[in-house]
C-alpha cells in the first residue's frame, strides 16, 4: 500500500496537466504538463550517459574552470524566476562540434566547438543560447509533447515520480528530445543575446559564431550543432536585425567587449 504521502507528488503531476503555462523569460504560453523539477531530475539522470556519449569530460582543469566562470557570469543575468537553477557547464573530450544543455541548468560544450572560437564573447553567444533553451523551458516543451504522444496524458498522470523520471531521462538520453525547432532557436538567440549583452559581451560575437558554423555546414562534415540547433541562415537574419535594432548601442560602445586575449591566454593552450 503506498501511503498518501507517497502519493502526493502523483497528484501534483495531475494537477499539472492542466496544460498550458507562460513562460516568465520569454511571455510565451507553452504547452507544459509536468513541474520544472521533474524535468530537471530527468535533466540530472540522463547526465552521465550524455558525458559518456561526447567522450567523457576535459582533464584539463583550468579549461573547465574556465568555461565554467564565462556561463557562471552568464547565468547571473537570467531573470529572477531563475535564480534557484543551479547552473553547471561541462567541456567535453569529443572533436565534434556541439553543445546543448538539459533541463535543470546542465550546459555542454565540446572541445571540437572551442577550436572553432576567437574570442571569449563567441564562447558567452554560444553558452548564453544554451541557456536560454534552459530558460526558454524547451526541453521541457519537448519532453511534455513526447510523453502525452507515446504514453497518453492519463498514463503519464498514472506513473509514480520517480518512474515518470526515469521515462523522461531514457527520453532526454536518446538525444531526440535535444533537437529544437525555428521558433525555439530564434528565442534561445534572443535570450543569448540579451545574457551576454548584460554580461558586458559584444553580442556581435553571436553573429560571428553563427556565420562559422553557417560556413561549416557546406563542407563535407556539418557541424553536429547545426543537426540539434538549426536554421543557420534564418538565424544569421534575425541576429543581424537585433545587431542593427535593440543592440545598435552596444555597437563600438568599450563596455561591450569580444576579450579575444583572455580566450586565446586562459583556452587555446588547453585545447591541443
Ligand atoms: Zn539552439
Amino acid at each position: 500500500m503506498r501511503s498518501l504521502r507517497s502519493l502526493l507528488p502523483l497528484v501534483m503531476a495531475i494537477a499539472a496537466i492542466a496544460g498550458c503555462s507562460t513562460n516568465p523569460s520569454t511571455g510565451r504560453s507553452q504547452y507544459i504538463i509536468l513541474p520544472a523539477d521533474q524535468v530537471a531530475a530527468m535533466g540530472a539522470q540522463a547526465t552521465p550517459e550524455v558525458i559518456a556519449e561526447f567522450g567523457g569530460e576535459v582533464r584539463s582543469p583550468e579549461l573547465r574552470a574556465y568555461v565554467a566562470g564565462v556561463g557562471q557570469r552568464l547565468a547571473k543575468e537570467v531573470e529572477p524566476e531563475f535564480y534557484r537553477i543551479q547552473w553547471e557547464f561541462y567541456v567535453l573530450n569529443s572533436p565534434v562540434i556541439n553543445a546543448f544543455a538539459l533541463p535543470g541548468g546542465r550546459v555542454f560544450i565540446t572541445v571540437g566547438l572551442l577550436s572553432e572560437f576567437d574570442n571569449e564573447a563567441q564562447l558567452a553567444g554560444v553558452l548564453g543560447h544554451e541557456i536560454g533553451h534552459v530558460t526558454g523551458r524547451h526541453v521541457d516543451e519537448r519532453v511534455s509533447q513526447t510523453m502525452t504522444a507515446q504514453l497518453g496524458v492519463a498514463a503519464v498522470g498514472a506513473y509514480t515520480e520517480s518512474a515518470l523520471v526515469n521515462e523522461g531521462a531514457g527520453f532526454l538520453a536518446q538525444g531526440v528530445l535535444l533537437k529544437f525547432n525555428r521558433n525555439q532557436e530564434n528565442e534561445s538567440d534572443t535570450q543569448g543575446l540579451k545574457y551576454m549583452t548584460a554580461a558586458g559581451y559584444d553580442p556581435a560575437a553571436m553573429y560571428d559564431v553563427m556565420e562559422i558554423l553557417a560556413q561549416a555546414a557546406k563542407g563535407e562534415r556539418p557541424p553536429e550543432i547545426l543537426s540539434t540547433h538549426p536554421y543557420p541562415e534564418t538565424r544569421l537574419r534575425n541576429i543581424r536585425a537585433a545587431l542593427k535594432g535593440p543592440y545598435a548601442y552596444t555597437q563600438g560602445d568599450s563596455n561591450y567587449q569580444k576579450y579575444r586575449n583572455r580566450f586565446q591566454r586562459d583556452a587555446v593552450p588547453y585545447l591541443r
